[in-house]
């Protein structure tokens, strides 16, 4: 996506002015870098388009030296003078600047006063209490830093589940492409799907598997292949790629898909058959049974069809007290796009261009959800602009009568849980999604209190985002769930499993208890341009791994049952 180059050189330009500061250079340069990054993350449209219309050379701030860096950049992929640069300091300073609160001033003063270039260096100093005794720094830094390095340990290496779609869909294709390959498949969590992952496995089966290997290589950067698996990467990405042969694929699928708790529970079933697992093969009396598909594995054990995603719920037992343990929800089983930003907040694209997206996409309602007024820095709408907007879909609606347009907001929740408009603006919404962003370190009790009563209020149909986390980078705030889930159920507030990659959330160890509760679930992409309606794809892998129906999901509904499923009676 475009506006995440906008990002990624605003960070560049920042990591300069960073290195300029720890080899104190001269201030005027320093800032120069900082402004230009400042500026590459506030504009509206993607750079790339600035610098080919000639745009960029007219907004002030940009002097003809980041706009050289940022066409090199856009060109390709990196900057030269940045690499001169990162070869004059230890290069583990670099992940010391990482560190939230630590910024180049007090990387540059761990440097030169307790010779630390390095995570390990550091992680042991805080633990030694040898930052407290430096000047500007104090026990609150030297907590932040320690839990920070943790986080980083968690995080490195993993890819969010866009990338990894991305790389598997591309890889798929080229699979097909090939002639000798005949059945192929994700497998381990790139099967059963996760927030989260450090590769991407697949099962092949070739009958020529040295042939396989040698086209490969014109695929991979890097690979090696030995007993039957082969090692490659691309892009960062470890694949483990696992070969076999037509009979004995599906054995081997239904046992690398895991997880190992499901396999465990499975071998109850096998004893009960007198059937043992060697190397992946299933045996009876000592003869190898070969399967069609996957289904007759689970038919010669009288299990039903168990998907793939839910293999990892926890409890076997009572999963296997529910229907529908096979049927999954799928893309088109959404009948409503809820949580749509436009270029009236922060997103990239007009009403007319989201509403026609979703119509393309057979959409049968689609909810505009700009952001509310606390929301400044994202372009928040006031009440003059909220009417401004209504009377613009008014009038879209006339051209696209195929498709219901509701009027929504994506209400900020303050820090009492009440939400950002007095009630006669509240009562003019068809819908309100309500939203934490920010002050997230409240504590346990008052956050609680917040969610219960943005829960409680009559004009909440959603609460948006309800953990306020960021994959890899922000941990959830902490909350009382029961409660929320008690406030929901007896208010008819639903819960989002909002959609974006970085989000998934709610996480969807939740969604079983929620929807049990009788408290809907409505799946969101919290579109921010037309092409992040595909998130929902992500969304409905999560959600897949619950124990659900469709009618648990709020956003299945038609237009008509959609608002008398909303209507609260105010
Ligand atoms: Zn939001
Ligand atoms: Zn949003």
């Amino acid at each position: 996506m475009s506006f995440d180059q906008n990002q990624n050189l605003s960070s560049v330009f920042e990591l300069i002015a960073d290195l300029l500061e720890l080899l104190d250079e001269n201030q005027f340069k320093i800032s120069a870098y900082r402004n230009s990054a400042r500026i590459f993350q506030s504009l509206t449209k993607p750079v790339e388009d600035l610098l080919f219309s000639g745009e960029l050379k007219n907004i002030t701030g940009i002097g003809k030296a980041s706009i050289e860096k940022a066409k090199e950049y856009i060109s390709t992929g990196k900057i030269s003078y940045l690499e001169e640069l990162t070869k004059l300091v230890p290069l583990g300073l670099l992940d010391l600047l990482k560190i939230k609160g630590l910024g180049p001033k007090k990387v540059k003063l761990l440097w030169k006063n307790l010779n630390i270039t390095s995570l390990g260096e550091l992680e042991y100093a805080c633990k030694e209490n040898r930052l407290i005794l430096l000047k500007g720094f104090g026990e609150k830094t030297q907590t932040n830093v320690l839990n920070h390095i943790e986080f980083l340990k968690k995080g490195s290496g993993k890819f969010l589940i866009n990338k990894i779609f991305f790389e598997q869909s591309k890889f798929e294709e080229f699979l097909k492409s090939l002639k000798n390959i005949y059945l192929f498949s994700p497998i381990g969590i790139n099967r059963r799907f996760f927030e989260v992952y450090d590769s991407i496995n697949y099962l092949i089966s070739s009958n020529n598997h040295n042939n396989l290997v040698n086209n490969f290589k014109n695929y991979f950067n890097e690979i090696n292949y030995s007993n039957g698996k082969i090692s490659a990467k691309l892009n960062n990405i470890v694949f483990n790629i696992y070969l076999t042969d037509d009979k004995s694929f599906y054995s081997n699928l239904f046992i690398k898909t895991g997880n190992e708790n499901f396999l465990d529970n499975i071998k109850k079933y096998l004893k009960i058959k007198n059937i043992k697992i060697n190397n992946e093969l299933f045996l009876q009396n000592e003869k190898v049974i070969n399967f069609k598909n996957e289904y007759d594995i689970f038919q010669i054990l009288d299990l039903p069809f168990i998907r793939p995603e839910l293999r990892d719920y926890p409890n076997f037992d009572e999963m296997l007290k529910y229907d529908n343990l096979e049927k999954r929800i799928e893309y088109s089983d959404l009948k409503g796009a809820l949580h749509i930003h436009t270029t009236y907040s922060d997103g990239y694209n007009s009403i007319e261009e989201m509403v026609k997206n979703a119509l393309e996409r057979g959409f049968e309602y689609i909810g505009i959800c700009d952001h509310s007024q606390s929301a400044f820095y994202a372009n928040g709408l006031n009440k003059e602009r909220i009417f401004q907007q209504f009377s613009e879909i008014d009038t879209i609606q006339k051209k696209y009568p195929k498709i219901k347009i509701l009027k929504g907001i994506e209400s900020d929740i303050s820090k009492d849980g009440s939400l950002d408009y007095p009630d006669d603006v509240l009562n003019k919404f068809d819908f309100v999604i309500a939203s934490i962003h920010s002050n997230f370190n409240l504590n346990y009790e008052d956050m609680t209190k917040r969610l219960v009563n943005a829960a409680q209020n009559k004009y909440t149909t959603i609460i948006g985002h309800p953990t306020g986390r960021l994959l890899l980078s922000r941990d959830s705030y902490k909350f009382d769930w029961d409660r929320l889930i008690q406030a929901c159920k007896e208010n008819n507030t639903a819960l989002e499993l909002n959609s974006d990659e970085h989000r998934l959330d709610v996480p969807y160890e939740k969604i079983t208890n929620i929807v049990k509760n009788k408290v809907k679930i409505a799946i969101n992409s919290d579109a921010h341009n037309i092409s992040s309606l595909d998130n929902l794809h992500y969304g409905i892998a999560m959600v897949n791994k619950a124990i659900i129906e469709k009618d648990d999901i709020l956003n299945t509904l038609s237009y008509k049952d959609f608002i008398k499923s909303i209507n609260k009676h105010h």
